[in-house]
């Protein structure tokens, strides 16, 4: 099967998941676009093709967490891989880091005030 094939199976495949809940929505859809792994390791530049940063553990999240803080004086991390991806998880992530220059309790305050 090649690329395309497969792409336009796996879109077959849960429209008609999404048909059973909303009757009649392939009608309504004017373009729909499918991506693979390969697609995210290609456009985005995420060795393992990863759309959400890394793989967390929940079995064992303290091997899959990661700290603002580094072992390195004055280098600190943030983004997705930190807390949770998504524009809700980076902005979370980034006041944790923030936080580590500022305190929180500081940050808060000034975040509140404005
Ligand atoms: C197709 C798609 C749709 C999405 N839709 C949603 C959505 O609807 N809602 C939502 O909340 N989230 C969505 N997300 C997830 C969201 O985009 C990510 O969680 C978020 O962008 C992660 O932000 P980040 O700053 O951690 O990483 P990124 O936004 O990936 O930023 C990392 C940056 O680091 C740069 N970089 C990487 N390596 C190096 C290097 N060696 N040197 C210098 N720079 C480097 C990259 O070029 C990039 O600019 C979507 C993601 C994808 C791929």
């Amino acid at each position: 099967m090649n690329i395309r094939d497969f792409k336009q199976a796996k879109a077959e495949k849960l429209l008609a998941e999404v048909e059973k809940r909303f009757p009649g929505i392939r009608d309504k859809i004017q373009s729909l676009h499918v991506s693979t792994p390969l697609s995210y390791r290609d456009y985005i530049g995420t060795s393992d093709g990863s759309m959400y940063g890394i793989a967390k553990d929940y079995n064992n999240p303290m091997m899959s967490l990661l700290s603002p803080r580094t072992q390195i004086p004055n280098l600190f991390l943030t983004g997705q891989n930190l807390n949770m991806h998504g524009m809700l998880g980076v902005t979370v992530g980034a006041i944790m880091t923030c936080s580590r220059f500022l305190g929180l309790k500081y940050l808060m305050q000034q975040i509140n005030k404005h």
